[in-house]
């Protein structure tokens, strides 16, 4: 549901990591919360009769919201700058062809080097982008008040997350270099094929496996059970079947005031998640009409089909990447201490090409997923008529919350637009929330009844 992805990150390897790591997760609408509306505010605003009113934000709330995106979208720009900084001063100061000789010294094994090279590196990167991370993950989130956590809690989930990406990124990286070394020419196609397979792998397991090690998941029937007999009532109405032991409750508000939704998994564990701040802030209306985009997620196979249009958009990029690769290991690596494709040496390089890469393909994968995203939106719209009073109302008054909660941008720029957002924005939203109404004309329901349960 969040506006924004999250920046690269610690990894340099971003663009075949993030398609390996990225848990395919399709959010609903994202808020922003300190002065937080209040439910009896709410249903004067959501009044069956109000005409379209759009986006609805107090002066100081506009003006609040707006200070917290540009700090947030400054942070991101610094981020990736810090990384290309970063990973350029490892490859030109030798830092990776002194990693790589001392990995020499203990073994003349190449998963062994890996074992060295890799941790050491991605360590090393992390903790010189750790005062950036801690401004934006905590700093700036306590700031505006959407934080709920303590530092050492911040700082346990940063470790996991480091833990994670070099056991992820040291697999990775080995399998790289080997390939490359048994086929220099297209060693980078068959890194990309083995990424789909493996991809969905991590996309099936991620929910049993990863994101546990972050939050508490109880299945929503345990404590929500009227709203689990109206899920049940709003999909049998749609003529779906999704076992509802597949919805659950996630306790977000251990760590954040912010509401969200999400799906995940691929396969037998595909889920969906809503955060309990969320279920706490909406009312039975507006919660089902952010299930029912979740359940359009669900139901028109958004994670595995966004995925795949990823992989397009990486296998393009790898392309390009190993070219440039290449090119600069022969203009400049020799000057640089590197021995060739195959040298683990050359892995700053590697990471700074990959990193301004991913950075160049955002705009792309963010486009693919605004389209699967305002597709829920109009999945929840139809999955929920005649099931709720007025689902362009409790759409609308959901997604109102929503952006006042997650401090969404009222109007963000046309640039910032086309570049990170990953969900149309909040205002554009709400506009075809309100007026989205195909049954007013005699028109069919075209998401739903193409839908394939
Ligand atoms: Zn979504």
């Amino acid at each position: 549901m969040r506006s924004l992805r999250k920046p690269l990150g610690i990894l340099g390897l971003a663009a075949a990591f993030s398609i390996i790591g990225k848990a395919a997760r399709f959010s609903a609408p994202a808020g922003h919360a300190a002065a937080v509306p209040k439910r009896a505010s709410l249903s004067s605003r959501i009044a069956p009769a109000s005409p379209p009113s759009g986006y609805q934000l107090t002066p100081a709330e506009r003006a609040r919201a707006i200070a917290y995106n540009d700090a947030e979208t400054a942070d991101y720009f610094l981020g990736v700058a810090l990384a290309i900084l970063i990973n350029l001063m490892f490859w030109i100061g030798r830092f990776g062809v002194w990693l790589r000789n001392m990995a020499r010294k203990v073994s003349s094994r190449v998963s062994v080097h890996c074992l060295i090279v890799v941790p050491a590196l991605l360590a090393a990167t992390a903790l010189i982008e750790l005062p950036v991370d801690l401004q934006s993950g905590y700093i700036l989130e306590r700031h505006f008040h959407l934080s709920t956590e303590t530092l050492s809690m911040w700082l346990a989930d940063w470790g996991k997350s480091l833990a994670i990406e070099i056991v992820a990124g040291t697999f990775l990286v080995w399998v790289f270099y080997v390939l490359v070394r048994r086929s220099p020419r297209r060693g980078w196609l068959y890194f990309w094929l083995l990424t789909i397979p493996l991809g969905l792998l991590v996309a099936v397991f991620e929910p049993y496996v990863i994101e546990p090690l972050f939050f508490k998941f109880t299945p929503l029937e345990r404590e929500h059970p009227a709203l689990v007999e109206r899920i049940e009532q709003m999909l049998h109405h749609a003529g779906l079947y999704i076992p509802v032991s597949r919805v659950y409750e996630m306790n977000a508000s251990s760590k954040t005031r912010e509401l969200n939704a999400y799906v995940s998994g691929f396969g037998p564990s595909k889920r969906v998640v809503v955060w309990d701040t969320t279920l706490h802030a909406l009312n039975t209306d507006e919660t089902l009409e952010v299930l029912g985009h979740e359940t359009g997620h669900y139901v028109l196979h958004h994670v595995v089909k966004e995925f795949l249009w990823d992989e397009m958009v990486a296998v393009l990029f790898l392309w390009l990447g190993f070219r440039v690769f290449g090119w600069a290991l022969r203009r400049f690596g020799r000057r640089t201490g590197l021995d060739g494709l195959d040298d683990l040496a050359s892995l700053p390089l590697a990471f700074l090409i990959l990193t301004i890469l991913a950075f160049l393909s955002d705009p792309a994968v963010n486009a693919i997923s605004r389209h699967y995203e305002h597709q829920a939106d109009q999945f929840a719209l139809e999955v929920t008529y005649g099931v709720v009073s007025n689902p362009n109302t409790a759409e609308a008054g959901a997604f109102q919350i929503l952006g006042e909660r997650d401090l969404s941008d009222p109007d963000p720029s046309p640039f910032i637009r086309f570049w990170l957002y990953s969900h149309p924005p909040i205002a554009e939203r709400i506009r075809f929330a309100e007026t989205y109404k195909p049954w007013a004309k005699g028109q069919p329901l075209r998401l739903l009844h193409g839908a394939s349960p």
